[in-house]
């Protein structure tokens, strides 16, 4: 997305329905294997990467390192995939947020770790939300609007009333990312969404729990 394109050396996908992500990373983005991804389980918890071979199966929903040539992977089909990076710091971050995760503050805790570990200033740091399930789409259940609202109180414009309500997971990720500190103009989002477009991506609640994945990829390239 262009918010991270203008940024060099930093290379960075969203990968589409099918793409295989050793081809977009080798040849697209032109970054070494291996990728470092997590085991995600829908938490805020966030796991430093630095130039050390990076266990597998760590548990954690997003990935931070100012190490160049880590490609940071998360895993997503209908949750938010959230790439940011600090010119300034050369510090990047790649974060996994469903409404799970959105609830528990992944996003927040994501940059307060950039600022912990790096020093990075959310003034400077700069977003991009992917593809994911878009508010046409993520019908919900009572107890999550709930949740939502419970962790997020001025989050109401993020409902959809209807006959069930419908969740604006993209814009409940802005309003957690401007109350970390990142300014309106640091903020891009993709409309795209998973459900509506099979052709391009997957989607898990339209594949009814059968669904591939696609990646958020971001490294600097070194
Ligand atoms: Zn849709």
């Amino acid at each position: 997305m262009p918010i991270l394109s203008a940024v060099e050396p930093l290379r960075h996908a969203f990968t589409l329905r099918g793409a295989d992500p050793a081809r977009v990373l080798t040849q697209a983005l032109g970054l070494p294997a291996p990728i470092r991804s997590l085991r995600q389980v829908h938490g805020a918890r966030v796991q430093r990467v630095g130039p050390e071979p990076f266990p597998e199966g760590l548990e954690g929903d997003a990935l931070i390192t100012n190490v160049a040539g880590v490609p940071l992977a998360i895993a997503v089909a209908d949750c938010v995939p959230v790439l940011i990076c600090d010119p300034a710091t050369r510090a990047i971050a790649a974060v996994h947020a469903g409404w799970r995760g959105t609830v528990a503050g992944v996003l927040g805790a994501a940059i307060r770790a950039l600022h912990a570990a790096y020093g990075s200033d959310p003034a400077g740091m700069r977003l991009a939300m992917g593809p994911a399930i878009g508010p046409c789409c993520f019908e919900v259940g009572d107890e999550v609007v709930d949740a939502l609202l419970r962790s997020d109180t001025g989050a109401t414009g993020c409902v959809r009333d209807g006959d069930r309500p419908h969740i604006d997971l993209r814009s409940a990720l802005a309003r957690q990312a401007r109350a970390a500190g990142v300014p309106e103009t640091g903020i891009e989002a993709s409309d795209l969404c998973t459900a509506c477009r099979g052709d391009l991506l997957e989607s898990y609640r339209r594949g009814r729990g059968r669904a591939g994945r696609m990646l958020g990829l971001i490294a600097w390239r070194s």
